[in-house]
Parts: structure tokens; C-alpha cells; sequence
């Protein structure tokens, strides 16, 4: 399959792409599109041998279910069974944008898309070219994460050809995603609701319009004994090929002990690598060193983690050393998707 990418600029052309991309969708094919969290491979989410082909060009297990990303509230009603008080509040409040809600799904939706399960994942982003392309494909689009299955999800198309060339019909090139990070997820089919993948759509905000909302125990331990709720979530992710640790602590002991082991990285002629913040950067010497932005700015680390992971993988690092993130808000879903990145592999110092 030749994989075709057009470039989306506002200018004349755009409409013809999009209106391609669409038709490609409704005849049964793949395209990848961007959106405000990050690209998505996206097929016909009604029509079970489409999604069938996006398990299959992603290498992705077929029980970890899609999300159905949708263009308006009509389409909305279609694919539950009844649209609950709790995901109108939400809607109102945070669609379009980084909200993902787990409902009850019609017969509309093949289980093909869902993973065999009877609830649906649905979003609607506020992308502008994601909504043109979804109303393009027929209101219905089931997308994960345009990236092969385990890498980090991709935030611009150079990374999703990367990926996926070959394997999608088109990659519709929108520039830069401007958050970074994955949707979060919560699960309206439980009381109270649950939050079971982190985001930019906090805990704190889902509870001002909710009330009561729970977190899943798995999201930031790997030892509950549980098995996370968003069947994805048990996968390795985000993983860059080297071996990535997290250090955790207070900062002048985590900067003592990165520049410790990497001293020793380098005697053992390893190539090294470090995830630090603009306040330490300079305290490293190692192969490739990356600043996730200002400590206090989760926002700037979100949009920067995926791209320093694939860089690490671009120029072959064998051991990298991240400084941890914890805080509150947007700084869970960064440490978060890190922890997975590390297989939780976590040294506190
Ligand atoms: P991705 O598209 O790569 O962001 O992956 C979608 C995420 O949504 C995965 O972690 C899925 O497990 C999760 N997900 C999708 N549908 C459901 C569902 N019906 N119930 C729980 N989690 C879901
Ligand atoms: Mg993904």
C-alpha cells in the first residue's frame, strides 16, 4: 500500500483532502488525521472489518478496544444506549477536547470496535481538521493512537509515516498536536464514575462538575494486583527500545544519583540519555539530553515527553534517566504515561 501524505494548511485544498480522506474512510480504508492530543489512525468505527485493519496495521492486541470520535451530540445518541445526565454535564463542560467517556454501547457499534466489550469509548476533539475529516467520514471514526502497538503515541505526522508507512491509505498532516498526551478517560458506566486513563481534563475538573469521581488504583502502581479497567492500560507503552528508569526524591539527591549512574553508563560504554527539566539540564553530562521545560510547567512536559522518547530511540540510547513529576493535575497524567514508559521500573532516592 502506498501511503499518501497531504499537508493541511488553511488555504484551497484543504476541503478536496479532507473530502478524500473521508471518502477513504466510508469505503472501508485507514487514514491517519491529527488531533489536539495527539494522531489517530482512524477507520469506519461501524463497520467491524475496518477496525479489524486497524488492529492489524498497528500490531495492536484485539481486545484492546478503540475510541469512537464523533463530530456532534446527534451522533452521540446513536452509539449508546441512552445518554446519561453525568456524560451531558461533561459534554457541556469539556466537548469538544481531551474527554474520553465510556457508555453503554447500541448495536450500531460492531464489537469488532470495542474489543469485545458491550461499552464504547467516545470522544469528540476539538481539532478543527479532526471534526471536518469525521463529518467527511460519516460522523463515526474509531481511532487509536496512530503509532505502532508499545511505542510512544505519535505528535506529528513525521512520526506516524514513521509508524505506519505502508500501512495507512493517507496521513492527513495537521502540524504539531498542541497538547501532547492522550485523552482522559472516565468510565460512566460505574457509580461513582472512574477515571481510568490520566489527561489534560483533571480529576479536580471532572469532580466540579460531577461530584464524586474515583481513580482507578492502577494508574500509578504497578503492585495493586489489579488489572486496569481500560484494557489498553495492561499493555507496556510508550516504551522507547533503551531501558528507562525513573528516579524519584528530593532534587538535589535525584541529580546526584543520575550523574552517579551515568557516570557508570558511560565506563561501561553505554550510550546514556537523561530527561531532566530546564533547572537541571546543565547538572548532566550524558549522550543525549533532553529538558522537559520549566519543573513547574506540566503542560510544556506533556507536549515535549513523546517526541524526546522517540529521539532517545532515533539516536540509540541504551539507558536513560528520567526525573520524576509528581505533583497534582496535569502532572499525573505526565507521570503516568512515564511510569508505563519505564515499566514502573522507579529507584527512590
Ligand atoms: P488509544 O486509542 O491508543 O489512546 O487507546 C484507547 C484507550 O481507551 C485504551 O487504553 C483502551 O483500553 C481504552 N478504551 C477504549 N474503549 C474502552 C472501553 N469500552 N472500556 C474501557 N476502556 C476503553
Ligand atoms: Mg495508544
Amino acid at each position: 500500500m502506498n501511503t499518501k501524505v497531504i499537508r493541511i494548511e488553511e488555504r484551497q485544498g484543504a476541503e478536496a483532502a479532507i473530502r478524500e480522506a473521508g471518502e477513504i474512510i466510508r469505503a472501508g480504508g485507514l487514514v491517519a488525521f491529527p488531533t489536539e492530543t495527539v494522531y489517530g489512525l482512524g477507520g469506519d468505527a461501524l463497520n467491524p472489518a475496518s477496525s479489524r485493519k486497524i488492529y492489524e496495521a498497528k500490531g495492536r492486541p484485539s481486545d484492546n478496544p478503540l475510541i469512537v470520535h464523533i463530530a456532534d451530540m446527534e451522533a452521540l445518541a446513536a452509539i449508546v444506549k441512552g445518554v446519561p445526565e453525568t456524560a451531558k454535564k461533561l459534554a457541556e463542560a469539556f466537548w469538544p477536547g481531551p474527554l474520553t467517556m465510556i457508555l453503554e454501547k447500541s448495536e450500531l457499534v460492531p464489537r469488532e470496535t470495542t474489543g469485545g466489550l458491550d461499552t464504547v469509548a467516545v470522544r469528540m476533539p476539538s481539532d478543527k481538521v479532526a471534526l471536518a475529516f469525521i463529518r467527511a467520514a460519516g460522523g463515526y471514526v474509531a481511532a487509536p493512537s496512530a503509532n505502532r502497538s508499545g511505542r510512544p503515541s505519535p505528535t506529528c505526522a513525521s512520526y506516524v509515516a514513521q509508524d505506519l508507512d505502508g500501512r495507512a491509505d493517507m496521513i492527513l498532516d495537521g502540524g504539531d498536536a498542541t497538547l501532547g498526551l492522550e485523552s482522559t478517560i472516565v468510565d460512566l458506566t460505574v457509580k461513582p464514575p472512574a477515571i481510568l486513563r490520566p489527561g489534560f481534563i483533571t480529576g479536580e475538573m471532572l469532580r466540579q462538575t460531577l461530584g464524586r469521581v474515583e481513580e482507578d488504583v492502577t494508574l500509578f502502581s504497578a503492585d495493586s494486583g489489579q488489572a486496569p479497567k481500560a484494557p489498553g492500560m495492561k499493555y507496556r507503552h510508550y516504551a522507547p527500545e533503551g531501558e528507562l528508569v525513573i528516579v524519584r526524591g528530593p532534587a538535589e539527591a535525584v541529580t546526584a544519583y543520575i550523574r552517579g549512574e551515568l557516570a557508570g553508563g558511560r565506563e561501561s560504554g553505554k550510550k546514556t540519555g537523561v530527561i531532566a527539566t530546564d533547572e537541571t539540564v546543565a547538572m548532566y553530562e550524558a549522550d543525549v539530553l533532553r529538558s522537559v521545560g520549566k519543573r513547574t510547567d506540566a503542560a510544556a512536559a506533556a507536549r515535549g515527553l513523546y517526541r524526546i522518547l522517540r529521539e532517545f530511540d532515533d539516536e540509540g540510547v541504551e539507558l536513560i534517566y528520567s526525573e520524576s513529576f509528581d505533583g497534582e493535575g496535569v502532572s499525573q497524567a505526565v507521570m503516568n504515561r512515564l511510569l508505563k514508559a519505564a515499566g514502573h521500573r522507579v529507584i527512590n532516592v
